[in-house]
């Protein structure tokens, strides 16, 4: 049977119909309409569905929907998501399921798409066969999805770890968090706040504009110095995420997912070189340097595992 599914992102909407082999047999994408707050995005949520279902009647009753977070998972509430602001404010707490099945007629399940994507690596990734995992996603912000003895990990409460915002810098003064604090991993690790803080540096005064992720991309393709050692800070700050995730979590691999991802070639080599040194005296016994890795499905992740939320427990 196949599932409908929606993965809500920062910026864009991803939606689709997905088999249970996992294949994604129609796809569709359009901005996030944030302008229209909580209740807006929902509706365009149920416009689209009714579309979809239009198409693919023969579907699941069930549809699937990650979301960017904070988010209750078990109440089917947004959480005011860090990165969905309307007019420069963030939403207050907004129960998106009941919303979707009362206009819809279907049910809705909703997860966060961090954990949407670990599960969907460990049903159609690199994580197959794995029972320790952790995917990263890097996009607007840095989702955590994390997988240890076969099962989802969860935070107290039934709400899901959040674990970008980890503070890895005490001493910041200035780079902050869209959470509000000074110092959080997604600060420094999202593409979007990567270039933001990259733009404030340098950007303006090179191009006139702000840069954003794929232009340092793009500069550091070209060999550009100053995005290359931006690059070289960028992978330092990956690495001290990291370590906190691996002795946290033993996982056996930690995959790279979401737009930004394919920065990889940028910062990936270096965070493991520094990884490996500070996890230099945890490798006797049981080996804690975990395989890093990057997803083939770089942004259609948490669509897959949006669906598989709903294929694993009809
Ligand atoms: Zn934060």
């Amino acid at each position: 049977m196949n599932t409908l599914a929606f993965d809500v992102g920062g910026t864009k909407v991803l939606g689709g119909v997905v088999s249970d082999r996992g294949e994604i047999l129609e796809q569709v994408k359009f901005a996030v309409p944030v302008e229209s707050g909580p209740a807006g995005v929902a509706e365009t949520l149920a416009e689209e569905f009714f579309k979809l279902k239009k198409k693919w009647p023969e579907i699941r009753s069930t549809v699937g929907l990650s979301s960017a977070g904070p988010l209750d998972p078990e109440r089917g509430q947004w959480l005011s998501p860090t990165n969905l602001l309307t007019n420069g404010q963030h939403w207050p707490p907004f129960a998106v399921t009941d919303h979707l099945q009362s206009r819809t007629g279907f049910e809705w399940r909703l997860e966060n798409d961090a954990a949407a994507a670990v599960l969907a690596e460990g049903w159609v990734g690199q994580a197959q066969g794995l029972r320790n995992f952790i995917v990263v996603t890097l996009g607007t912000g840095v989702g955590v999805g994390v997988v240890c003895n076969g099962q989802l990990v969860r935070s107290g409460r039934g709400l899901h770890p959040e674990a970008a915002h980890m503070i890895i810098n005490n001493q910041e003064t200035k780079i902050r968090c869209g959470c509000g604090n000074l110092g959080c991993a997604e600060a420094y690790l999202s593409g979007a706040n990567f270039a933001r803080t990259v733009s404030a540096r340098f950007g303006v005064a090179l191009t006139g504009a702000a840069l954003t992720g794929q232009d340092l991309l793009q500069r550091a393709r070209s060999g550009d110095r100053v995005v290359l050692k931006e690059f070289a800070e960028y992978s330092r700050n990956m690495a001290t995420f990291l370590v906190g995730l691996v002795v946290l979590f033993s996982p056996e691999a930690i995959v790279f997912a979401g737009g930004f991802s394919e920065a990889a070639p940028y910062f990936l080599p270096d965070a493991e070189r520094a990884l490996t040194a500070q996890l230099a005296t945890r490798r006797a016994g049981v080996d804690l340097l975990p395989r890093l890795l990057v997803s083939e499905h770089t942004n259609d992740l948490c669509l897959l595992g949006a669906a598989r939320v709903v294929s694993i427990r009809p």
